[in-house]
This record gives structure tokens, C-alpha cells and sequence, in this order.
């Protein structure tokens, strides 16, 4: 019997709702980002994020069954983003999960959002196990192996700043719009690699560190200003893309080598980098191994992974009560 999953994504600063047939067919899928506001900001404010979700949630909600041509006395279950995220965000999502699983009641189910970034890889094509998994996000970091549905073991992790945060805060410092992934991307393209910037980690172990290589690139700006040099923007912007991704590159190539593992990941909003895809490619192929990247919809936040990710919770009726809380940080493997 086909599974209809209503599931709900508030974590940080897009409010989405999507209708997730099997946990793999997106029937519908609605999203609204609050991104121009807080560019304004430099970055998100967690107070207007929440107040911003509670204006639109139920407008998103009827917008997402009216795409799907669905009532909610259809969903099988309801599923909701708790962790990791902003408190006052992930809140309001919960509560609106939790009102409509009571009212029509419908069992809730609750899921990690790093996960739901894997699991949106389902709605491409199904994953298939041992495989490895690189979460690349603003807040996250880390490689894992997964050896089952919901079965991770992590290999490393970022010891300081994840990716995403480097590139925000480097963008920042270069005087670049909100979100700082995007702009840097788009800056790079017209840049060389010029700027001689500290590789992250010397080591030989799957850990991470961003922090280094965002204070030279910090330290680099402030000095070519009291200085009153130009820097190259777009020599600087490609400079420290490529260094911060081809570690990730790096520590991949480490796991492939010593794991034999055949299949590759990457999940979370870094993904969207189209040099990153291309580094990817160019390892797997040298590994003969298969590469697992969603379209870009599915790599930035949005509740169809969300949907995909509660499936398997489902099946094993994995459900949660109305005591269901929620947690700014969450651990993948515990
Ligand atoms: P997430 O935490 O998964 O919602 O992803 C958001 C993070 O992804 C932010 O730090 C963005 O700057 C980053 N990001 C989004 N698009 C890109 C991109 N094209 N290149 C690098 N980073 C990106
Ligand atoms: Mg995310």
C-alpha cells in the first residue's frame, strides 16, 4: 500500500511542507525563504526567523495540498524537522506537526535534519548500502559510513567551523551578499587560484578544520586594507574555494582508499557547488565508484528530504508522542 507523508521543514530560515509519496515521489513540495530579509543582516537573526515562520506556515500548508490535490485526511503520518536548527524555528514547525497530527490524528514523526539532507538523495535514486556520506552544511561538517537505513558510523568531523559557516564569514569579510556559498561560487568563476592560503588539516585522519584557513583569508583582507591595496576579489573568492573544498576532497579520497566502499554522498547546502560536484565526479571516477549528488532544490533545506528521511520510521512505526521536544544540536549516531 502506498505511504503518503505530509512532512514539514522550519529548521532555520525557509519554511516548507511537502507530500512524499514512499518516501522517494515528490507529489508536492512548497517553500518560502526568508533569505532577502536577513541578507539585510549579514545573516540569519534568530528572532524574526521564528516570528517569519508563524506568518506563513499555514499559507505554505495550503499552498503544499493544494499542489499535491490532497487533504491531510490522506497523509498516512506527519513528519517534522526537531533537530538541529534554531529552537525558536524548529518550534514552530513542531507545533504545527504535532496540532495537525492530533486533530486528524495521524501518528508524528520526528527527524534528525542532517539526515533528511542524506535521505535526499531517495528522491533521486535509492540509495544503496555500505555507502559513504559527506554532510557539507552551515552548521555541519562530517563524513560518515552508512551501512544501513539509519545505521552511521562517523568517520570524521569538522574540530572547528563547518564549510558552510567559512564560506558565510569569508563572503562577509569580502564585502559579498548573503548567503556566502552562492556568491563566492558565482565570484570564483571569473578568479584564478592566486592567493596562497593554509591548507586546513595536515593530518592523516578524516577530521576537519576551517577555522585556520577563514581567519588567513580574514587576516588577508584586513592587512591589504590598512595597507590600502586592492585585493582581487575574484582570485581570492576562487583561491580559498579550492583550498576549503579540495580538503574535502582529500579526506574523501582517504575514506574511499581505506574503506573499498563503492558509493559516495554528499548531502547539505555545500553541495549546490557546482567545483565541488566536479571534484567529485573526477574521484569517483578514479575510484570507480558512484556519486550521489541531489538536484539542487533537494541540496538546500526543503521538506520533501524530510518526507523521504521519515519513511524508514514509518515502516519500523518509529512515532513520536506530543511530548516530542526540540534540540538546536543533534548527534547523527547516537
Ligand atoms: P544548509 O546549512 O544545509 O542549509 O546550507 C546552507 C549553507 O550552504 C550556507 O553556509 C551556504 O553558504 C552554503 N552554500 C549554499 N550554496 C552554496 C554554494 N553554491 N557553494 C558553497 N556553499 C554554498
Ligand atoms: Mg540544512
Amino acid at each position: 500500500m502506498d505511504v503518503y507523508i505530509l512532512a514539514i521543514e522550519s529548521s532555520c530560515d525557509e519554511t516548507s511542507m511537502a507530500v512524499v509519496k514512499n518516501g522517494c515521489e515528490v507529489i508536492s513540495l512548497s517553500i518560502t525563504t526568508q533569505m532577502d530579509t536577513h541578507a539585510k543582516f549579514g545573516g540569519v537573526v534568530p528572532e524574526i526567523a521564528s516570528r517569519m515562520h508563524t506568518e506563513v506556515i499555514t499559507l505554505v500548508l495550503e499552498d503544499c495540498l493544494e499542489k499535491a490535490n490532497m487533504k491531510i485526511e490522506e497523509m498516512d503520518a506527519i513528519a517534522v524537522t526537531n533537530k538541529p536548527g534554531l529552537t525558536g524555528s524548529l518550534m514552530v514547525g513542531v507545533e504545527a506537526a504535532k496540532t495537525l497530527a492530533f486533530l486528524y490524528n495521524k501518528p508524528l514523526i520526528a527527524v534528525n535534519h542532517l539526515i533528511g539532507h542524506i535521505y535526499a538523495n531517495n528522491l533521486e535514486s535509492k540509495m544503496e548500502y555500505p555507502l559513504l556520506a559527506l554532510i557539507v552544511s552551515g552548521g555541519h561538517t562530517e563524513l560518515l559510513i552508512m551501512e544501513d537505513d539509519y545505521k552511521f558510523k562517523r568517520l570524521g568531523e569538522t574540530q572547528d567551523d563547518a564549510i558552510g559557516e567559512a564560506f558565510d564569514k569569508v563572503a562577509r569579510v569580502m564585502g559579498l551578499s548573503y548567503p556566502g556559498g552562492p556568491s563566492i561560487e558565482a565570484l570564483a568563476k571569473t578568479g584564478k587560484h592566486t592567493y596562497e592560503l593554509p591548507k586546513p588539516v595536515k593530518e592523516q585522519d578524516y577530521n576537519f578544520s576551517y577555522s585556520g584557513l577563514k581567519s588567513a583569508v580574514i587576516n588577508l583582507v584586513n592587512k591589504e586594507k590598512k595597507q590600502k591595496k586592492e585585493i582581487n576579489k575574484a582570485d581570492l573568492a576562487c583561491s580559498f574555494q579550492e583550498v576549503a573544498i579540495d580538503e574535502l576532497v582529500r579526506k574523501v579520497e582517504l575514506a574511499l582508499k581505506n574503506t573499498n566502499i563503492k558509493k559516495l554522498v554528499v548531502a547539505g547546502g555545500v553541495s549546490a557547488n557546482k567545483y565541488l560536484k566536479a571534484k567529485m565526479e573526477e574521484l569517483c571516477k578514479k575510484y570507480q565508484a558512484s556519486l550521489l549528488i541531489p538536484r539542487m532544490l533537494y541540496c538546500t533545506d526543503n521538506a520533501a528530504m524530510i518526507g523521504a528521511a521519515a519513511y524508514p520510521k514509518y515502516l519500523r512505526k518509529e512515532f513520536s508522542d506530543y511530548s516530542l521536544d526540540v534540540s538546536s544540536s543533534a548527534d547523527i549516531c547516537s
